[in-house]
């Protein structure tokens, strides 16, 4: 059995990307499926949070999470409870932030990037989903905005930007391609012939960069979503009958 999650050596706070690996959730959800609107037994899902907040080592009642609209809004998450419960979702939204000494915050993917956001100075962490829609608001660029707002500065934050469908994998059309080229730059797409493959990673990363925050600052995880079945869930290459990852982290310096 693998590690329940993966981290970032950049991060100095408790973080991680959840795997597949050390859940109870079977067949193409197996095993640490954290998507309640997947299809799953809703028990499953329940020990699948569980089993990961015993391995952060965190209270399930101090985990906020949004319902996810691949929009730019960002909601402050606060008045977490040390119980193992599941707190209900703060709302439509597709990033969160807290200030709150044991709380964390998780946004939900399968293919779109996720980005962690820590200000050790500050004291606020931030976690944001990104797709393709996301990542076209500047949802990243928006998170960064609500840190900056309550005393952040950009260039003391540090960026996570988690697994994610890579451009090995991410075939998009002609007219996507060149949407993402004008918005982001030649360098985010890769054509091929007639085939445009997409680097969304990269385009966060260019959000991140435009906002402040300093290239040495971001870790880029190469992970692919797509090509590593044995890790991870894919929206794309499972035709949208797969679960859910959760990526987290916590608020204790
Ligand atoms: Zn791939």
């Amino acid at each position: 059995m693998g590690s329940l999650f993966i981290t970032s050596a950049l991060l100095p706070v408790p973080h991680g990307f959840a795997t597949r690996s050390g859940g109870v959730s079977e067949g193409r959800l197996a095993s640490l499926n954290l998507g309640f609107t997947v299809g799953d037994v809703r028990e499953r899902v329940e020990e699948n949070y569980r089993r990961l907040a015993t391995a952060v080592g965190a209270p399930l009642g101090a985990l906020h999470t949004v319902k996810q609209v691949h929009g730019d809004r960002v909601l402050q998450a606060a008045g977490g409870q040390n119980t193992p419960t599941l707190r209900p979702q703060l709302g439509d939204a597709d990033a969160l932030f807290t200030e709150q000494p044991g709380e964390w915050v998780g946004v939900s993917t399968a293919d779109c990037v996720p980005v962690l956001l820590v200000d050790p100075e500050g004291k606020r962490v931030a976690a944001v989903h990104s797709g393709w829609r996301g990542t076209d608001a500047d949802i990243a660029a928006r998170a960064v905005e609500a840190l900056v707002a309550r005393g952040s500065r950009p260039e003391r934050l540090l960026a996570a930007v988690g697994p994610a469908i890579q451009q090995c994998c991410y075939v998009v059309s002609e007219e996507m391609a060149k949407h993402f080229a004008t918005r982001f730059g030649s360098d985010v797409v890769v054509a091929r012939g007639d085939e445009f493959r997409l680097d969304l990673s990269r385009a966060v990363v260019l959000t991140l960069r435009r906002v402040g925050v300093k290239v040495a600052h971001m870790d880029v995880l190469q992970d692919c979503t797509s090509c590593d079945s044995g890790r991870f869930f894919s929206h794309r290459r499972d035709s949208g009958r797969t679960g859910r990852h959760i990526n987290f982290v916590l608020h204790r310096f």
